[in-house]
């Protein structure tokens, strides 16, 4: 079976089409240019012949993805833009393309009469009430939604909250179009909050890490800072794993998969960092003096659990992680 993958040259993309081909799917991902397509194989040789690349340059183009569309019997829409900073107009940098994207994929949907799911990446940023407290010991499940309004989307000078907001719209557009256009296809959308794990495709530099990798980075790089962040965490590899089950299982029809291993506290990595590799103690940042939370919100991931899913252990994400990362280091 055929699986359209958007984004397959991002973070998350990369590894979902791993994982689909692992369980002996077919996989055609978009891609905006062959170059990146070229370099994700370079980097995963054994990838070689394993992908159909097609180009989209740009899901904000009318008609995205109709082109692609022809007999997949599902799509993964993955590709949005994941920006935080130097965003200058949240509705064009964010929110038209997350939502346009999204739209467009589920229009190219219902051209093709194949085309069974629409999995859609959404985010916990589309779950969380991040205007609360966030030690306000609170579990959040699929019916949480957060509550920012279009207008506060628009307006805001918070590049995190203008993205968070871009997820909220996009998903939401989503389940509106389902409900509205009674389409012969479901979707079910897949909610990460942040995501750690080996990132194995292009990258222009370290900097260019996406926000969540950035911070394990911080913690290995060198610049000995001591952060003191504490979030809800997944690994990639799992959050691949989690939209095969979100294409195949039926309890998700037009529903929503929170999926997460637990809480990250920096000061945690720190540890595992220096006890694992303790050759590379010049480059580790020691924990800081701030303790863990344990107050902070958490989610409750019981329907990620019944429906099979496992999650890596932390040690073991942040040990590969960093791994990986210094080893891509070495290529600026
Ligand atoms: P990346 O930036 O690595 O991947 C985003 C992908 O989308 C890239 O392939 C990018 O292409 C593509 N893309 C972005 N904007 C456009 C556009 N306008 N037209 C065509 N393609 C576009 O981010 P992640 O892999 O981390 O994120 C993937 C998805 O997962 C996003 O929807 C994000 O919101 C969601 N997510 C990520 C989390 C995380 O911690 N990483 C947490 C929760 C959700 P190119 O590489 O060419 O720029």
């Amino acid at each position: 079976q055929l699986v359209l993958v958007t984004g397959v040259t991002g973070f998350i993309g990369a590894h979902v089409a791993v994982s689909l081909l692992k369980q002996g799917y077919r996989v055609r991902g978009t891609v905006r240019s062959m170059e990146k397509a070229n370099e994700l194989v370079r980097l995963n040789p054994e990838l070689k012949g394993k992908i159909e690349f097609v180009i989209v340059k740009d899901v904000m183009e009318p008609n995205a993805f109709k082109d692609v569309v022809k007999d997949c019997d599902y799509i993964c829409h993955i590709a949005s833009p994941f920006i935080v900073t130097n965003i200058t107009d949240n509705k064009a940098q964010l929110l038209d393309p997350a939502v346009q994207g999204t739209l467009s994929a589920l229009e190219a949907a219902v051209t093709e009469p194949k085309v069974k799911r629409v999995v859609i990446t959404s985010s916990f940023a589309a779950v969380g009430d991040f205007t609360k407290d966030p030690y306000n010991g609170y579990t959040y499940t699929e019916k949480d939604w957060n509550p920012i309004t279009y207008e506060e989307a628009v307006k805001t000078d918070n590049g995190i909250v203008a993205y968070c907001a871009s997820k909220v719209f996009a998903e939401k557009a989503a389940h509106n179009f389902v409900k509205e256009k009674q389409p012969h296809f479901d979707i079910a959308a897949v909610n990460p909050p942040y995501v750690f794990g080996p990132p194995i495709h292009p990258m222009n530099s370290m900097d260019s890490l996406n926000t969540s990798n950035q911070i394990l980075w911080n913690v290995i790089n060198g610049s000995k800072l001591q952060p003191s962040t504490q979030h809800l965490e997944v690994d990639v590899r799992d959050i691949a794993d989690a939209h095969v089950v979100a294409l195949k299982r039926s309890e998700l029809s037009n529903g929503r998969l929170l999926v997460s291993q637990g809480s990250f506290f920096t000061n945690t990595m720190s540890n595992v960092f220096l006890k694992q590799f303790p050759e590379k103690k010049d480059l580790i940042s020691e924990p800081s003096e701030v303790p863990f939370n344990s107050k902070h919100y958490t989610i409750d991931n019981s329907l990620s659990k019944s429906l099979g899913m496992k999650y890596y252990s932390e040690e073991q994400t942040y040990i590969d992680t960093a791994a990986k990362l210094w080893e891509r280091a070495k290529e600026f």
